[in-house]
């Protein structure tokens, strides 16, 4: 990868990060994964790994790099601006997670633009999806490098969604299905009776529902609870099915979305509401269970 795209990648992933005062990139969460589990980051990859995550799981599983089992969990569309209006269903993901990441997001702040960075670490001038559209990702992404280093890993997903497309042709298997509620179900037989290392699970209905009926209506609202449940469910899962593996459950949206009217959300503009998004990480050592 030529240095200087590189350089211009990072001068990308900062310049969100100054405008917004954080100290942390969506993007940090490919370089971070590949630093837990000992995979090699991504060839375009301009963003940092987190090192408060990445000490602390060195701390619980006894060096660096010993992460086994990786689940993440990608609620679309809730951001900071969600945590503000649901205060209490991000402090459950808190509790269960431990670290609550503020990252500033890319833009435009629409799906496959956020989760092409998310996912590479490369900021979009770098990946290439400058806009809302849906292309095979063609630089090295987390879906590359971790079947490259001999782990299995496999996207979960709604049928023709941006996660389902922009990461195909990659060595991983790819589960879509046509309801969140089947792609949920599906991530919990994966991590039952599948061999994955890195599985990544998405969940589309809160920014469906929020773009459609208000990001505070009682059916966006209900998608939101309805999230931290499957976090919860999916770390208990973890806790039991994982117990003696050293192992790392995220949650992770793409970007936040602000209100258009009482009715209507949107997103893809560079304001706080859509481009502040908090990632939260749960690292736990084998034979070891974080207190709740
Ligand atoms: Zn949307």
């Amino acid at each position: 990868m030529d240095e200087q795209l590189l350089e211009t990648g990072r001068a990308e992933l900062r310049r969100h990060k100054d405008t917004y005062h954080l100290d942390f990139s969506i993007a940090d969460l490919a370089p971070t994964l590949c630093t837990l589990a000992s995979v090699p980051l991504p060839s375009s990859c301009c963003a940092t790994p987190i090192a408060c995550v990445v000490d602390q799981a060195s701390h619980l599983m006894g060096g660096v790099g010993k992460a086994e089992k990786l689940l993440v969990f990608c609620p679309d569309a809730i951001g900071e601006h969600q945590r503000q209006l649901y205060p209490e269903q991000l402090a459950r993901v808190k509790r269960l997670a431990g670290f609550e990441i503020k990252s500033a997001g890319v833009m435009p702040s629409v799906t496959p633009v956020c989760f092409g960075s998310i996912f590479s670490g490369a900021s979009p001038e770098v990946h290439g999806i400058k806009e809302y559209a849906r292309p095979i990702l063609t630089i090295e992404t987390v879906f590359d490098t971790f079947p490259e280093a001999g782990r299995k890993a496999c996207i979960i997903s709604r049928d023709q969604c941006s996660m389902d497309m922009i990461f195909r042709r990659r060595n991983v298997d790819y589960l879509a299905f046509n309801s969140d509620e089947r792609a949920f179900r599906a991530t919990e037989l994966a991590m039952e009776l599948g061999d994955y290392d890195l599985i990544v699970s998405y969940m589309m209905d809160y920014d469906e529902l929020a773009h459609h009926t208000g990001i505070d209506s009682p059916d966006a609202a209900a998608q939101v609870a309805l999230a931290s449940d499957r976090f919860e469910r999916l770390c208990a899962l973890a806790d039991s099915l994982w117990k003696a593996r050293n192992r790392v459950v995220v949650y992770a949206p793409d970007h936040g979305q602000h209100a258009i009217d009482d009715h209507h959300g949107g997103h893809g503009m560079n304001l706080p509401e859509d481009m502040i998004v908090n990632h939260y990480y749960r690292v736990c050592g084998k034979n070891s269970q974080i207190d709740n």
